[in-house]
């Protein structure tokens, strides 16, 4: 055997090494209701660092479009809660999965009236949801205190939507849903911006929708302006056209 063949043969050992070690630090989930896991695996050895948390706020007159079994339940006038998640500066996503703590709702039953109003799901019970955004983004956010743990994670989540008044101040500023007129999404975002709530617009897949306005939201909690090598990486502002529907809630049974 050669020298090179040696060094081969030492290089994959040392790969499968590598991975067996890596795949001891990981622990594998138990599923949602849905059977799909909503983290494959989790990173036990990961130090949860992240930058800023990017708040997400659905519309729900597009939160359906183009989905199947999607329902806006008849109580939804405004705009809900998608998630809080921890995000990197360095790249588009910020940390998920960071430990396996099942959704317990004990720990924050006094907040479950609240959520079920400004956080509902439009899919599957509110529960899959919340369970969803719990372990994908909230267990990473365990290093600010206060987003660490459930009842926190939540409750500051509510606190920050709480805050916004986003629907009002659209209708003071003449942004009212409508399927037949379109505005402007930097007229948007300026609004926002002058009334310190500076969110971004984020689009449907076809671009013609305003499905998603986001914040970038410091440690302290306080929406800051988003850096600008995130502006348009979060996430899909730029594939908003640059007139776009802001259209009615349709409510529909779950079929
Ligand atoms: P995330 O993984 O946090 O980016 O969230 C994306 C997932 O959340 C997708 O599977 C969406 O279908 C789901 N999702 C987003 N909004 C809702 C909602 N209002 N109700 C239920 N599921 C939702």
């Amino acid at each position: 055997m050669n020298v090179l063949t040696r060094i081969a043969i030492y290089t994959i050992c040392l790969f499968y090494f590598i991975n067996v070690i890596h795949s001891f630090s990981i622990i594998t989930i138990n599923k949602n209701g849905n059977n799909k896991p909503v983290c494959k695996k989790f990173n036990a050895t990961s130090p949860h660092s992240f930058d800023y948390f990017l708040l997400s706020i659905q519309w729900p007159g597009s939160a359906c479009i183009g989905q199947q079994n999607c329902h806006v339940p008849t109580f939804v006038k405004e705009f809900t809660i998608h998630g809080l998640w921890p995000n990197s500066l360095k790249d588009v996503m910020g940390p998920t999965c960071c430990y396996n703590e099942a959704l317990n709702e004990k720990l924050f039953s006094s907040l479950i009236p609240t959520m079920q109003t400004n956080w509902p799901s439009y899919y599957h019970p509110n529960e899959q949801f919340w369970d969803h955004e719990w372990l994908k983004h909230g267990t990473c956010a365990k290093n600010v205190s206060a987003t660490n743990g459930q009842f926190n994670y939540f409750s500051s989540t509510l606190q920050l939507h709480s805050q916004l008044n986003l629907f009002n101040i659209l209708q003071r500023n003449q942004i009212v849903p409508s399927d037949s007129i379109t505005y402007n999404r930097d007229k948007i975002e300026y609004i926002l911006q002058k009334n310190n709530i500076p969110g971004l617009v984020a689009c449907t897949k076809d671009g013609r929708h305003l499905e998603e306005i986001r914040f970038c939201v410091d440690k302290s909690l306080r929406v800051v302006p988003c850096a600008p090598n995130q502006v348009n990486d979060v996430h899909t502002r730029n594939r908003c056209s640059s007139d776009i529907y802001y259209p009615t809630i349709k409510y529909k049974s779950l079929n």
